[in-house]
């Protein structure tokens, strides 16, 4: 750093010194040319007094004798009277020496006798007295030759006065010396003492400043070391509160990372179906939405896919949720993979699914898209330990002509599906117009169906179901019939889909059970003996936790055994096994049969068959029908009569109409037949006139 009480020291002393020289200097030569002047002045006096007591009388003499030799004019009697003279007037004054010059320069007097005769015509002192000004000058003489003899070291002021006349010319020049060495002694102590003086008070100034200024320094210093060390402190705050923020920016940067995710997950979540990661609902009408947009600018076409998984509510509910779940993984697996990236599959909710596909030519290729999502579903899903086979309906609508909303489409995709579900399982549909009349027809049918359970609107019929070889009536299957007030007779094909998508089915079977329970008490009563009556059972029935309670509060009530009781199940029920196998033993320990209806179309595995309170299997009617024409069909009946055979169960063959069927199943060795050959579905009355007789005979 900067060391200010040393510059301090060196500068102001150096400054010190020079201001105390220069003043000296001043005061030196201000003295000595007041003392000069002062000598001056009293030479100019002596030189009047000079003129006026002795130039009147010696004046004349020296003029004229300035032409003389100078011993001549030494030795003259008039220089000697003046020379005692001047000697006289001279004592007790300072004047040690005095001269007289005539014009020319020529010393004329002297009083050192051995100057007179020189000529000083040349010097400057004497011209400038001669120009009428006095002139004077200090000098120092180590020896001088004075009136009182011979004087050493003087310090003299000698002076050129001009001499003026009466009419004040300039008539010579006096030359006076005046000694001022006493004068100078006394000055040049002074200045000793003043410079002594000056020089002590800067010095005390020096000191004091030199004090201060260290102290200043010693402020600087220790501020500058505590600047430095507050610095340093800054420094390592910074540094640490730098690296503070670092970590916090880091954390902050984790916690925004993970709010970033956690919002994507939620808004995963929210567009998202959890269970197979597809889109939503939500977010496929919102893709629907922009592809609607673009095909509107762009005049392309699109369709929108309605995929409904069939059975799957049966497999959900035998093979348990956790199998069901993974099944609708797989199927969206499969979707997913076959369609294009573009496309959207999405899952709305339960066992559907929409899809949408952009850029489409026309129902042809839309259909050839369908067909290879169907095909997606041939192989067999597995899960867990099941090989699960699954189908899928598909109904289909396209932009622009099916619709130009989202609602529009995903409706009449929806309509088209339902009417393909009514074609069966693994069909697909194209929306028509008139499917939208179906629809609200469908609405309508629910309705009235509704009011027809309570109001009375149904009936049933019984169809006959008879031993092959002796035509002896053992039971009748009562079938459901429906007259709609407003549309009238409405086949169970139709009316029963509808009552078991929407929950009606409950109602209806209980009734119909309760209904031929009835019937068969009351022919019992009337002596028409049946020896049992099939009644159809759907799948939301024995679903029901209160399936036992209900059917064997219907015995009760109705006063039938539970032997004459068979209730017919579909496979869909079968496939129920996990709660639906207790609810069956049950059943079948209360004493009613249970018989598997449509035995063939459904995909339950024959081995179930084993584990299964089944009393009878019942041939469907689509492998009666093929007798005769189908060699695969007559394969399966008698792979089915054997199996059923060897787990000692009963059969019965269902839509026997000829003959030859007969024929062929008893040959095979199912020898219980139903159909139209041995009778249709006759109501109660006609039913028992009709067998009563024949019954008797
Ligand atoms: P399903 O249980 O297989 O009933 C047999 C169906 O075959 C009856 O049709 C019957 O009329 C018909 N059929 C009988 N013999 C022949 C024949 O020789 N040839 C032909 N082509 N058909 C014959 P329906 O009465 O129209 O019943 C259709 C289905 O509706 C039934 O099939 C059954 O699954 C269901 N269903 C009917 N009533 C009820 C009911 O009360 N409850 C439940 N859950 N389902 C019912
Ligand atoms: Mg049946
Ligand atoms: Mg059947």
């Amino acid at each position: 750093m900067f060391n200010l009480s040393r510059y301090f020291s060196t500068l102001s002393l150096a400054l010190i010194l020079v201001a105390g020289g220069v003043l000296g200097y001043f005061y030196y030569s201000l003295s000595v040319a007041q003392l000069v002047a002062m000598a001056e002045d009293r030479n100019v006096a002596m030189t009047q007094v000079f003129r006026n007591t002795l130039w009147p009388r010696y004046g004349e003499f020296l003029r004229r004798e300035g032409a003389r030799d100078a011993g001549s004019l030494r030795n003259a009697p008039e220089t000697a009277r003046l020379h005692a003279e001047v000697t006289a007037q001279m004592r007790d004054t300072e004047v040690v020496k005095a001269k007289v010059y005539n014009r020319a320069g020529l010393t004329v007097y002297s009083s050192d006798a051995r100057q007179i005769g020189e000529d000083k015509g040349a010097n400057a002192g004497f011209r400038r007295a001669l120009g009428g000004h006095a002139a004077s000058e200090l000098t120092h003489r180590n020896s001088f030759d004075a009136f009182e003899g011979a004087l050493s070291d003087l310090d003299l002021i000698s002076s050129y006065v001009p001499i003026r006349g009466e009419g004040g010319a300039i008539e010579g020049v006096f030359e006076l010396y005046q000694d001022v060495t006493p004068f100078l002694a006394y000055l040049r102590q002074t200045l000793w003492w003043i410079a002594g003086g000056v020089l002590a008070i800067l010095g005390l100034l020096y000191l004091a400043q030199f004090a201060v200024v260290r102290r200043a320094h010693a402020i600087l210093d220790r501020q500058e070391s505590e600047l430095q060390d507050a610095n340093r402190d800054l420094d390592a705050r910074v540094r640490l509160r730098t690296r503070e923020l670092e970590e916090a920016n880091r954390s902050l940067e984790g916690e925004v990372a993970e709010r970033r995710a956690a919002e994507s997950r939620l808004d995963h979540l929210a567009r998202h179906d959890p269970l197979t990661g597809l889109p939503n609902r939500f977010a496929f009408d919102e893709k629907l939405d922009a592809a609607i947009r673009r095909a509107e600018q762009g005049g392309g076409q699109l369709a929108v896919l309605f995929i409904d998984l069939d059975r799957f509510k049966a497999i959900n509910d035998s093979l348990g949720h956790a199998v069901g779940d993974e099944l609708l993984r797989l199927a969206a697996g499969r979707l997913a993979r076959q369609m294009q990236p573009a496309d959207v599959v999405a899952r709305p909710g339960g066992d559907e699914f929409v899809c949408l596909v952009e850029g489409v030519h026309g129902i042809p290729e839309t259909q050839a898209i369908v067909a290879e999502m169907l095909a997606q579903f041939g192989p067999p899903f597995l899960v867990g330990d099941n090989d699960l086979m699954l189908s899928a309906t598909v109904g289909a609508s396209l932009f622009p002509g099916d619709g130009r909303t989202v609602d529009a489409l995903v409706r009449n995709a929806e309509t088209a599906m339902y009417r393909a579900k009514a074609a069966g399982p693994n069909a697909s549909r194209f929306y028509e117009p008139e499917m939208t009349a179906y629809a609200t027809e469908r609405l309508r049918l629910e309705r009235q169906l509704r009011r027809s359970i309570v109001e009375g609107g149904l009936r049933l019929d019984y169809q006959p179901q008879v031993d092959g070889p002796t035509g002896r009536l053992i039971g009748a299957e009562a079938l459901a019939r429906w007259t709609c007030e407003e549309l009238g007779p409405v086949s169970p094909a139709r009316f029963i889909p509808i009552a078991e998508e929407t929950g009606i089915i409950v109602d209806l079977g209980e009734w119909v059970l309760r209904e031929a329970c009835r019937q068969l008490a009351a022919w019992d009563l009337e002596g028409f003996r049946l020896p049992k009556v099939s009644v159809n059972v759907s799948v939301r029935q024995v679903e029901r936790p209160d399936i036992l309670d209900r059917v064997g509060a219907i015995l009760a009530e109705t006063g039938l055994t539970a032997d004459r009781l068979e209730l017919e199940i579909t496979e869909s029920v079968i496939m129920a096994v996990d709660e639906t196998l207790s609810v069956l033993e049950k059943l079948r320990r209360m004493g009613i049969r249970l018989a598997v209806d449509d035995f063939g179309t459904g995909y339950s595995s024959l081995s179930y068959l084993k584990m299964l309170p089944i009393g009878r299997v019942k041939i469907d009617r689509a492998f009666v029908a093929g007798i005769g024409r189908s060699p695969g069909d007559e394969a399966i009946i008698r792979t089915v009569v054997t199996l059923a055979r060897s787990l000692g169960l009963e059969l019965i063959a269902e839509g026997v109409e000829t003959p030859a069927q007969a024929e062929f199943l008893a040959h095979a060795g199912c020898v219980a037949l139903q159909g139209y050959l041995h009778g249709r579905p006759l109501p109660a009355g006609a039913f028992r006139e009709s067998w009563a007789t024949r019954d008797a005979a």
